[in-house]
């Protein structure tokens, strides 16, 4: 660490967004109506501080849960509705079908083996699924494709969890309304599940009721800018939601207070800042499924495009227990910057993993580096002595997405340590005269997974012009990193290349949608469009046929990028 980021972590005092957390524990902020009033109290903190922020106006499309139920052999069942669930305030009845599934490992993660055979889904035809697991999108989606009417989601422990179930990113547009979910779907515990279990195996009959509240909805959205000295036009992004399930303390008022710190800190330190800093709180991150940061994304998407030099994301730091940086997200590139940054703070080796299709990295899309998204998380063998399921958020704490959310889940000691984290990453990108991304390690990660593409693929498609690309690639950035670490290469143009292998790498690895749009809320295999290298043993001749088609056109789409990547570290390394 610098003598200068030494000086600039001394200045956290914790009291500050202690205080904050403490005050949205009070504050339920689901509706946009309660957002707004919790976004005002963020406003008067941060006036406090001094820091005016721009508070958009953002038109969201939201779905709010209302009341929900499962009634069923005389008794009315507990359950929560999953945001995007079809309202149905009469109530559905039907008969129910278990189709079995494993829990699985995570809690955005498609349900494990499900029996999709004609035969099950013949069965599901006309009825109310009920399955083990979440109500998420990609077991709703699968669902009602198969014709079911409901679905009831037998949550893992006693707790039922809040979520959402569409695959729809953001707001919606045109070409995405055909995947809203149109079945009423709900959470229940596992006792009650059970239950419902053995009314199934009896042919019993369910009605499953849900009252949502769907529609464009008008929400506030704070953006605090701290400019920089030397380029002011290049920016670091911070951001995380502010709404939350309920008065949510683990899931997300900790990521709030610990972003208003940064930004009270880096506000008092904005003369020691080369790039500029913004930092939003999102609205609509859970009723919207990432509304807000997918508004801004759409809205902002050119000053992005060009000025964005890195996002992190802050979603539920500081709770008891998580002790450790395990399955930490990122972009391959920030591996080695993101580690060495948490292993300055903690002490700890963060163990990443690439970023998911999830929490609110909207920028995919445009091309932009990202790392973080949860943070600090409890152990495995914590896990496993508590017998704690895999959950979404609050350091791993089952009381996410749920009323239990409370005060109990803040923990000072690992807050501090988070916004450790979050300034001192905050702060090197604002003052890295060279941006701190390598993309040997991105160009690393394509060559595994061509390498895993290329032996399930066989002999049936060949992937060397790709392997080929991407060594090309691979010896350019050798040449370049070299002549950057030489100073060869002014600051300015290395970050230049930088940024522009941001805008080509990152879509081509993690959407099939072109740059702006935005890819359904589904697990993205790595190299996408690639990715059907995979199956190509289960196709016939003439599906065979088809997936090499596409295989070609991934090809050529993929190779292509990587030319004009290599061509444009080449000749960043020539003219040096
Ligand atoms: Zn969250």
């Amino acid at each position: 660490m610098t003598d200068l980021e030494r000086r600039i972590l001394a200045d956290i005092d914790l009291e500050q967004p202690w205080s904050l957390i403490e005050t949205m524990s009070r504050m339920v902020r689901e509706h946009p109506r309660d957002v707004d009033a919790a976004i005002d109290v963020l406003v008067e903190r941060l006036r406090g501080y001094g820091i005016e922020p721009t508070v958009h106006e953002a038109d969201l499309y939201l779905s709010l849960p209302g009341e929900a139920s499962v009634t069923a052999a005389g008794r009315t069942l507990r359950a929560k509705a999953p945001a995007a669930s079809a309202s149905a305030p009469d109530g559905v009845e039907a008969e129910l079908v278990h189709v079995p599934a494993d829990y699985a490992r995570a809690a955005d993660d498609v349900f494990g083996e499900v029996d999709a055979s004609e035969a099950a889904r013949a069965a599901v035809a006309g009825r109310i699924v009920i399955s083990e697991g979440y109500a998420n999108p990609a077991n709703v989606s699968r669902f009602q494709a198969w014709g079911a009417v409901a679905v009831i989601a037998i949550n893992p422990g006693a707790y039922v969890h809040w979520g959402t179930c569409t695959t729809v990113w953001g707001n919606p547009g045109l070409d995405d309304l055909d995947r809203v979910p149109r079945i009423p779907a709900v959470n229940v515990s596992r006792p009650d599940g059970d239950a419902l279990l053995e009314l199934a195996r009896a042919g019993g009959r369910a009605t499953v009721r849900t009252v949502m509240e769907e529609g464009w909805f008008r929400s506030k959205l704070p953006v605090v800018e701290i400019r920089g000295t030397e380029y002011p036009d290049e920016f670091v992004l911070l951001h995380g939601h502010i709404d939350a399930w309920d008065a949510g303390v683990g899931d997300n008022a900790t990521g709030d207070a610990t972003m208003l710190e940064v930004a009270r800190i880096l506000h008092q330190h904005r003369g020691e800042l080369k790039r500029s800093v913004r930092i939003a709180w999102w609205p609509g991150h859970s009723t919207g499924r990432y509304a807000g940061s997918t508004w801004y994304a759409d809205r902002f998407a050119l000053e992005l495009d060009e000025g964005c030099v890195v996002q992190i994301n802050c979603d539920s730091p500081g709770c008891r227990w998580a002790t450790e940086y395990i399955d930490v997200s990122h972009t391959a590139e920030t591996h080695g910057f993101a580690s060495r940054v948490i292993r300055e703070v903690t002490g700890k080796t963060m163990r990443g993993e690439r970023a998911h299709q999830a929490g609110d990295y909207s920028f995919n899309n445009i091309g932009i580096s990202g790392h973080f998204m949860l943070l600090s998380t409890m152990s495995e063998e914590d896990r496993a002595a508590k017998g704690y399921y895999a959950v979404g958020g609050c350091g791993a704490n089952i009381e996410w997405h749920t009323e239990f959310d409370t005060m109990d889940i803040a923990d000072r000691d690992i807050l501090l340590a988070d916004v450790r984290i979050y300034l001192l990453s905050v702060l090197r990108h604002a003052t890295a005269d060279v941006l701190a991304f390598d993309w040997r390690a991105t160009a690393d990660e394509f060559a595994a997974t061509l390498r895993r593409y290329g032996d399930a693929a066989g002999d049936r498609f060949d992937l060397a012009p790709a392997r080929a690309a991407t060594q090309s690639l691979r010896a350019a950035l050798d040449a370049f990193y070299a002549d950057v670490e030489a100073g060869r290469i002014a600051p300015r143009d290395a970050n230049r290349v930088i940024r522009r292998l941001a805008r080509s790498l990152i879509p081509v690895n993690f959407t099939r949608e072109l740059r702006f749009w935005h890819h359904p809320a589904l697990t993205i295999p790595p190299l996408p469009d690639l990715a059907p290298a995979l199956e190509l043993a289960q196709h016939d001749a003439t599906t065979l046929g088809f997936a090499r088609t596409t295989l070609t056109r991934a090809q050529n789409r993929f190779v292509a990028t990587l030319r004009e990547a290599t061509h444009e570290v080449g000749a960043t390394a020539r003219r040096a």
